[in-house]
C-alpha cells in the first residue's frame, strides 16, 4: 500500500465555494492576465538558443510570451556542465519542500499562466498546482529513506496536459533521489515550466542539478540518445514512448531506465443497478472535464441496454448545461484545446462520426480559439476505435446482461490499460471486474479522472506505460541504481 510518511500532508488547495479564497484568487491573478512572459534555455552555461517562437493563448489566439528553443550546442552544453546533486538527502529535501512553499505562495502567476497557456479553468489550475506541490513534499519525504546512490544524468521530457504537475513530478523524483535534470518541457507550455525551474533554483536546487531546454520533439530525441544521459522520466503519448525506447536501445548504456507514463483507451461501465443521476455526473467529469485532456479520460462508456435510454437523455441535458469557453472565466466548465492541430485531429473524428450518422450529440463552441465541441459519439465497442482521442469525445456503446464477460475481454483486448471506471450497486459484480480488468487505477461509483499522490498512486499497464506508478512508494527508486522490474510498455 502507499508509504505513510509521518508529518506529511497534502496541499490544502483553495476552496473555491469560498468567496474570500475567490476573492484572494482573483486579486492575485490579475496582475498576471496581460503580461508578455519570455522563455528559453536555462542553462549552468551560456545559452545559444536556436527559433524564437510565440506562446499563444487557445482560448483567445492573443500571445502569451515568446520562447526561445534550445539548440543541439545548448544541449550539449547542458549535458557537459550537469552534475548530479551530490549533497546529502536532508539538504536536497529541504530545498525541495521550500519549491513546494514558492509554488503555493505564487498561485497567482501560477493560475493566470495555466489558463492562458495550457487553457486551465480555475478549478483544474487549483488541482494541478496542489498535485505539483503533493509531489515536490512527497518525493522530499522520500528522499532521506534512499538506499542507493543516484543514477547520474536524467532527462524529464513532460506533455503540454499538465506543464506544471507532471513536469514537477518528474523532477522532483530525480532530484530528489541526487540525479542532474535536464528537464524538456512540452513545446505548447514553456511558460510555465520556465516559472517552475525559476522557482526550484530559488528554492535552493543548483543550477548544474537542473537545466530547463524548451524546444521541439527535436530536443527530447537529441537528449534521449545521447549516451551521457542515465536514465528518461517521459510522460506523454505511446507512440513517441517507443521511439523513444528504440533511442534509447541504440545509443544508451543497457542499463538506463525508461519510466514512461503514455497513453490510454479508457472504459466505463454502467450497469442498470448504478444511480443514473450519480453516474452521469461521473461521466460528465471524466470525459468533458479539462476537454477531455487527460490520459485518464473517460473514452469509451459501456452501458447496460435497458438503462440506455436514460442515461443518454440525462446526459444530453447536462451536456446543454456546460458552459464552454474562456478559462480565466469562473463560469467555465470547458476550455480550449491546446492548439489548432489538437482541434482538427478531434473535429475529423467527430465530422466522420456525424457523416456515418454515429454522433448522438454535440455542443456549441465559441468562435474563436481551439475550442472542440464536447461529443457523444456512438459505438459498437472499444475495439472500433481505432486509437486515443485526445478531446472532449465520448464513444457510447451498450451491453445486455449476460455480457459482462465479453465487455471485459473487449476492453482489455485494447492493450492499454490506464484507468477504468465501474458504475453498480452489485458488490460482487465490482470485485468480478477488479479481478479482471487490466488497468493501473480502477475506480468504483466515481468519476475515474484526478488520482491524490501518496494515497492513489497513478500509473497504467500494458502500452499505458511502464510504472512504477507516480507519486507511489515505488517510484522514487526507480532514480536511483535499485534494479527494479519492468511492469509494462
Ligand atoms: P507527446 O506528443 O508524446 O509529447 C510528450 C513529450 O515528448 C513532449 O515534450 C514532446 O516534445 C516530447 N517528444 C516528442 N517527440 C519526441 C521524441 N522523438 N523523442 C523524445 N521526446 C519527444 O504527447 P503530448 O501530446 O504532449 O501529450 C498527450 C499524451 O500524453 C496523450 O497520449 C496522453 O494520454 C499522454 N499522457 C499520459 C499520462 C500518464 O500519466 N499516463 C499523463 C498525461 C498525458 P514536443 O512537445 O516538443 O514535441
Amino acid at each position: 500500500g502507499p508509504q505513510i510518511f509521518p508529518g506529511r500532508r497534502n496541499s490544502q488547495g483553495w476552496d473555491l465555494t469560498s468567496r474570500a479564497d475567490l476573492r484572494r484568487i482573483g486579486a492575485a491573478m490579475v496582475p498576471h492576465l496581460d503580461s508578455f512572459a519570455e522563455a528559453g534555455p536555462m542553462l549552468a552555461g551560456r545559452p545559444a538558443g536556436a527559433l524564437r517562437s510565440d506562446v499563444v493563448n487557445p482560448a483567445t489566439g492573443a500571445r502569451v510570451g515568446q520562447v526561445l528553443a534550445a539548440a543541439r550546442a545548448d544541449v550539449d552544453t547542458a549535458l557537459r556542465l550537469a552534475e548530479p546533486w551530490a549533497t546529502d538527502a536532508a539538504t536536497r529535501a529541504e530545498a525541495l519542500n521550500r519549491a513546494a512553499d514558492l509554488y503555493e505562495a505564487n498561485f497567482g502567476p501560477i493560475f493566470a499562466l495555466l489558463a492562458r497557456e495550457a487553457g486551465k479553468n480555475l478549478p483544474d489550475a487549483v488541482a494541478e498546482l496542489r498535485e505539483a506541490v503533493d509531489f515536490l513534499r512527497y518525493y522530499a519525504a522520500g528522499a532521506t529513506g534512499l538506499t542507493h546512490p543516484a543514477r547520474g544524468r536524467f532527462a524529464c521530457i513532460s506533455p503540454w496536459n499538465f506543464p506544471l504537475a507532471i513536469f514537477t513530478g518528474q523532477i522532483a523524483a530525480a532530484l530528489a533521489a541526487g540525479n542532474a535534470v535536464l528537464a524538456k518541457p512540452a513545446e505548447q507550455t514553456p511558460l510555465i515550466a520556465a516559472l517552475a525551474v525559476g522557482l526550484m533554483h530559488q528554492a535552493g536546487v543548483p543550477a548544474t542539478a537542473l537545466q530547463l531546454l524548451p524546444g521541439e520533439g527535436d530536443v527530447g530525441a537529441w537528449l534521449t540518445s545521447d549516451p551521457r544521459v542515465d536514465g528518461v522520466a517521459f510522460t506523454g503519448s505511446t507512440e513517441t514512448a517507443l521511439k523513444i525506447r528504440r533511442a534509447m536501445a541504440e545509443n544508451l548504456a543497457p542499463g538506463a531506465p525508461l519510466i514512461a507514463e503514455t497513453g490510454g483507451m479508457n472504459a466505463m461501465v454502467v450497469d442498470s443497478t448504478a444511480l443514473p443521476e450519480q453516474a452521469v455526473r461521473d461521466i460528465i467529469a471524466s470525459s468533458f472535464q479539462s476537454a477531455g485532456q487527460r490520459c485518464s479520460a473517460l473514452r469509451c462508456l459501456y452501458v447496460q441496454e435497458d438503462i440506455a435510454p436514460v442515461i443518454l437523455e440525462m446526459l444530453g441535458g447536462a451536456m446543454e448545461e456546460l458552459s464552454i469557453g474562456d478559462p480565466v472565466l469562473l463560469s467555465t466548465d470547458v476550455g480550449p484545446v491546446i492548439d489548432a492541430g489538437a482541434l482538427a485531429v478531434i473535429r475529423d473524428h467527430t465530422e466522420a462520426a456525424r457523416a456515418d450518422g454515429r454522433l448522438i450529440r454535440d455542443c456549441r463552441v465559441p468562435g474563436q480559439g481551439t475550442f472542440a465541441a464536447p461529443a457523444v459519439i456512438k459505438v459498437p465497442g472499444i475495439a472500433a476505435m481505432e486509437r486515443e482521442i485526445f478531446g472532449p469525445v465520448l464513444h457510447v456503446a451498450t451491453f445486455r446482461a449476460g455480457e459482462i464477460d465479453k465487455v471485459i475481454q473487449e476492453i482489455n483486448a485494447t492493450g492499454y490499460g490506464l484507468t477504468f471506471g465501474l458504475h453498480t450497486r452489485i458488490d460482487d459484480r465490482v470485485q468480478h471486474f477488479v479481478e479482471r480488468i487490466h488497468a493501473g487505477n480502477i475506480y468504483v461509483n466515481r468519476n475515474q479522472i484526478g488520482a491524490v499522490v501518496g494515497s492513489q498512486p497513478f500509473g497504467g499497464e500494458g502500452l499505458s506505460g511502464t510504472g512504477p506508478k507516480a507519486g507511489g512508494p515505488d517510484y522514487l527508486p526507480r532514480f536511483t541504481v535499485a534494479a527494479a522490474p519492468v511492469q509494462g510498455m
